[in-house]
């Protein structure tokens, strides 16, 4: 640790304790070369993924961001705040498991969305409509053809084949995955 009155990077450690709140620890140090002593503190980092946005640009994850974002796709619909509350703590688990520094905000969407399957159709639907525009068709024709394995927002479907079949088909028009809208009778 470089001397804040010198600058020599020679230093040694004279005294180490942990902090009151046992997330923190105090180490003071000793110069090597001009004596002089001072104080560092050590924390866990806390890991919060930076989101690149679709033009390039990063922001830090925001967890009020995405509350919001669900709150708003679960509007007048019958689903709890502690159900949103849980799945944004399982997405940020999710990102900090993968532990990278930076993550595209298309794949955040997509977790997303696979979240929202799980807790409510039509707001699923909804969010998966939205957030289409920062997600590539092939990424996200794949994403729903791949759910097509006995969800509850497929319904009467038996063979799961009519709800895998019209996103497919849906998605080669190059324009937009009208597949989803379909499939699940959006409003
Ligand atoms: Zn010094």
């Amino acid at each position: 640790m470089k001397c804040p009155s010198c600058g020599s990077l020679e230093d040694r450690v004279i005294d180490s304790r942990t902090g009151g709140d046992g997330l923190s620890i105090r180490r003071r140090r000793a110069c090597q070369d001009c004596l002089r002593r001072f104080t560092t503190y050590e924390r866990i980092e806390a890991h919060r993924p930076l989101v690149i946005k679709k033009d390039g640009s990063r922001e830090p994850f925001n967890r009020d961001k995405i509350l919001s974002g669900l709150r708003k796709a679960c509007e007048k619909r019958p689903v709890s705040e502690e159900r949103l509350e849980e799945a944004v703590e399982r997405i940020e688990q999710t990102l900090q498991e993968r532990g990278e520094t930076e993550m595209d905000a298309r794949v955040i969407g997509a977790i997303l969305v696979e979240e929202l399957k799980n807790i409510d159709p039509v707001a699923y639907v909804r969010f998966a409509s939205v957030y289409q525009e920062f997600t590539d068709v092939s990424e996200f024709t794949r994403l729903v053809t791949d759910s097509d394995g006995g969800d509850s927002a497929g319904g009467d479907s038996d063979g799961g084949d009519s709800a895998g079949g019209d996103s497919a088909g849906g998605g080669s028009d190059d324009e937009k995955p009208r597949g989803v809208k379909d499939t699940d009778g959006a409003p």
